[in-house]
């Protein structure tokens, strides 16, 4: 067992600086010119150190055991708006992912720009996946901003209840790649899943409400409701689930009328309040 104490080791290590140094160049110079995926991992070993060691000792000496390297973990996990997990949008960070796998990029594995706050679900999905082509190269908090674009649309599903279907819609200006890369990033982390349970909580969580406006105002009430609900979280997130499932249901004409109520709904259907009663035809 070697100790990373040691100073002859620790001597070898630190003479592995400038390796490590030339790694997060080719690694930054990758991700401007989108080739991550092209990587060669044999560049990213630590000269003189197995990747398990140098993984540990970047650890014990780089990040954590150091004040240094402490400030910057704790910034990075601090980074993220509400402690919302970057990579899906939903979960709230619990800790550093790293965007290339430490066991085949170990001269990566404390710089700052391959350390990506995420979930526990987002960091257990991803797992070590490592890119194969530009298409599945998955998006990057710091690097792909894409979140000034609207690209979050979802639909409404005929059933009971109702339920939404999210989905990638690109801007035109988008390039192929990036569209690929979005869907491929969407159905990783089963995010059209994901969104559609929030979703459908929120529309159990305001069923009432709706109800009442629906009876007071009608269909413009509800309508006008959901519009605002829709504008004021678009506001603080273009592509956030929350606003795009109110914007949705805004715009549904079938929901604001009543179909967010699925008695309601099945009245519609039916045309008969007869059927949906206990013992009626439709029970
Ligand atoms: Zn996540």
């Amino acid at each position: 067992m070697h100790s990373t104490k040691d100073p002859q080791r620790r001597g070898l290590l630190l003479a592995a600086g400038d390796s490590i140094e030339a790694a997060g160049e080719r690694f930054r110079q990758a991700a401007q010119q989108g080739r991550l995926h092209a990587l060669d991992d044999a560049e990213f070993a630590v000269p003189g150190i197995s990747p398990g060691e140098a993984v540990r000792w970047a650890y014990e000496n780089g990040m954590v055991n150091t004040l240094d390297g402490r400030a910057v973990y704790e910034q990075l996990m601090a980074a993220p708006a509400d402690d919302r997990c970057p990579l899906c949008g939903q979960g709230v960070v619990r800790t550093l992912d790293h965007f290339l796998p430490k066991r085949m990029f170990p001269a990566l594995c404390v710089d700052p720009l391959n350390l990506v706050p995420a979930c526990a679900d987002c960091n257990h999905v991803k797992g070590e996946v490592f890119p194969s082509q530009a298409e599945t190269t998955l998006l990057h908090p710091y690097l792909d901003r894409i979140d000034q674009d609207s690209w979050l649309e979802a639909s409404v599903a005929e059933g009971d209840p109702v339920r939404l279907d999210f989905f990638v819609s690109p801007p035109p200006s988008w390039e192929r790649v990036l569209i690929e890369r979005t869907r491929h990033h969407f159905a990783l982390f089963q995010l059209a899943e994901v969104f559609a349970v929030q979703a459908n909580r929120t529309v159990s969580g305001i069923r009432r409400l709706l109800a009442k406006m629906l009876e007071a105002g009608g269909v413009d009430a509800v309508r006008a409701y959901l519009s605002e609900e829709a504008a004021t979280r678009l506001a603080h997130r273009l592509n956030g689930w929350e606003g795009v499932t109110y914007r949705t249901l805004a715009r549904n004409d079938a929901f604001c009328s009543g179909a967010f109520d699925p008695a309601q709904a099945a009245v519609q259907r039916s045309g008969s309040v007869a059927d949906v009663l206990p013992g009626g035809p439709g029970s």
